[in-house]
């Protein structure tokens, strides 16, 4: 078998658990299976670096941030090859560039367009053991990129689908994906299997555990996904796979949150063709996500717009608002950073009525204000004061009986 395997950064924080993983790894190699291994940075590096970055510069060139960041990752595979070379197995490291990993131009979450595997294979072929950097690639210009907080799940998922690989194992500091953060919510219950739709939503909503695009990948070419412990490795963790291959399809699967949120609000926005589209590509131009948007009702020729985005993104957003205001035509501008976004998610929603009803109640009965709302087939998602988000997850989760799954 070829197996892809990935180590979170708690997975490789300490000496003794790069060699806890290196074991790990000959293990897979000595049963006969060909192992590529795609690690993060040690521990709580990337943070670290940025905060480094953050006491040369208050505004960083993209370009040299992604030169910065990429090196946690390399500091992983260099420490876990010479682990698993004193366990005696061949092996060797490759950066995302060597190893064929190349995305578009964007720096800080460029994404991966293809792979070149030519490398990959060789060494493989060789009887190497392959450990891989996450989180990197390179550009189309030969630039180094990186692929967005959380992205080495998407390195992996990647090169799994890249190299058709029978196996693709996201090893992290949680045994599963559960019902909730287990962090907020100490009771949620272990999914054992969780479909690619609604694995997306939680990712895209805030669940840490997955990397949103890698979901996307994984669902693209229908590879399966299994998140394990690297604490423990006899758990059984959770698939991530088609709904077809499911054994039962929950009504709601779970609550996520996102503190990453803030909103944005236009007011008095002349209500004529053409506006929205001004205000959207102008944000889009930037590389800004805009997630939620609510157009308030006309009065007067004129209405309000609100929309969030990232709040990482807020500054740039900002800027890009102040610099359409008088080609747009709105009277003025205010933002809110101390929202959080909390969501529902369930491939059962669509024919269960009531669902959003019932998250809302629950909300009510906690005396929290809804800010904003949305709602797709398979997600109910209500902006908050982020200092209510932590006890508006506990108690959707709670009202859901998220608690009693088995
Ligand atoms: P890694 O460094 O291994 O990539 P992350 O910190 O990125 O690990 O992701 C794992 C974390 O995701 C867990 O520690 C957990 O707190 C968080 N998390 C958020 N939502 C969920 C969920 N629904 N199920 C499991 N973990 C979750
Ligand atoms: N080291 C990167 C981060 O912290 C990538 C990853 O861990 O997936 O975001
Ligand atoms: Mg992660």
């Amino acid at each position: 078998m070829l197996i892809v395997q990935k180590y979170g950064g708690s997975s490789v924080a300490t000496p003794e658990r790069i060699k806890r993983v290196a074991k790990r790894v000959v293990d897979g190699y000595k049963a006969g299976n060909k192992m590529v291994v795609v690690v993060s940075a040690m521990g709580d590096t990337t943070d670290e670096l940025i905060d480094l970055m953050k006491k040369v510069t208050s505004k960083p060139v993209e370009r040299e941030v992604d030169m910065l960041l990429s090196t946690g990752e390399q500091i992983s595979i260099a420490l876990l090859s010479m682990a698993i070379n004193d366990l005696g197995c061949k092996v060797i490291s490759l950066t995302g560039a060597q190893a064929g990993v190349k995305t578009n131009n964007v720096h800080n979450k460029a994404k991966i367009i293809d792979i070149n595997v030519q490398r990959l294979q060789s060494e493989l072929n060789k009887g190497n053991i392959v450990v891989v950097a996450g989180f990197q690639g390179v550009s189309e210009k030969n630039e180094i990129t990186t692929l967005g907080r959380g992205g080495s799940d998407t390195s992996a998922v990647a090169l799994a689908a890249a190299l058709k690989a029978d196996l693709c194992e996201i090893y992290t500091d949680v045994d599963g994906v559960y019902t909730a953060d287990p962090r907020v919510v100490p009771d949620a219950s272990k999914l054992k299997y969780v479909s690619h739709d609604e694995m997306l939503e939680f990712a895209s909503l805030g669940a840490q555990v997955l990397h949103p695009r890698s979901v996307e990948l994984a669902k693209l070419y229908n590879m399966p996904i299994a998140v394990r412990s690297s604490f423990d490795f006899n758990t059984d963790g959770t698939i991530v796979q088609e709904v077809s291959n499911m054994e039962k399809e929950l009504v709601v699967s779970g609550v996520a949150y996102d503190d990453n949120v803030a909103r944005i609000g236009l007011y008095d926005v002349p209500d004529k063709p053409g506006i929205a589209s001004k205000i959207f590509r102008a944000l889009a131009n930037k590389n800004i996500d805009v997630d939620m948007i609510i157009q308030s009702a006309v009065r007067n020729n004129v209405n309000d717009i609100s929309f969030t985005i990232a709040r990482d993104d807020l500054q740039k957003a900002l800027s890009v608002v102040e610099e359409i205001q008088d080609k747009v035509g709105f009277s003025r501008y205010a933002h809110d950073e101390d929202v959080s976004k909390v969501s529902i998610i369930g491939s059962g929603m669509v024919s269960n009525p009531g669902v959003a009803a019932t998250m809302f109640e629950a909300l009510a009965d906690e005396g929290i204000n809804i800010e904003m709302i949305t709602t797709s087939e398979i997600k109910v998602s209500c902006v908050v004061k982020s200092r209510h988000a932590v006890q508006a997850v506990r108690a959707i989760h709670k009202k859901f009986e998220l608690d009693a799954i088995s």
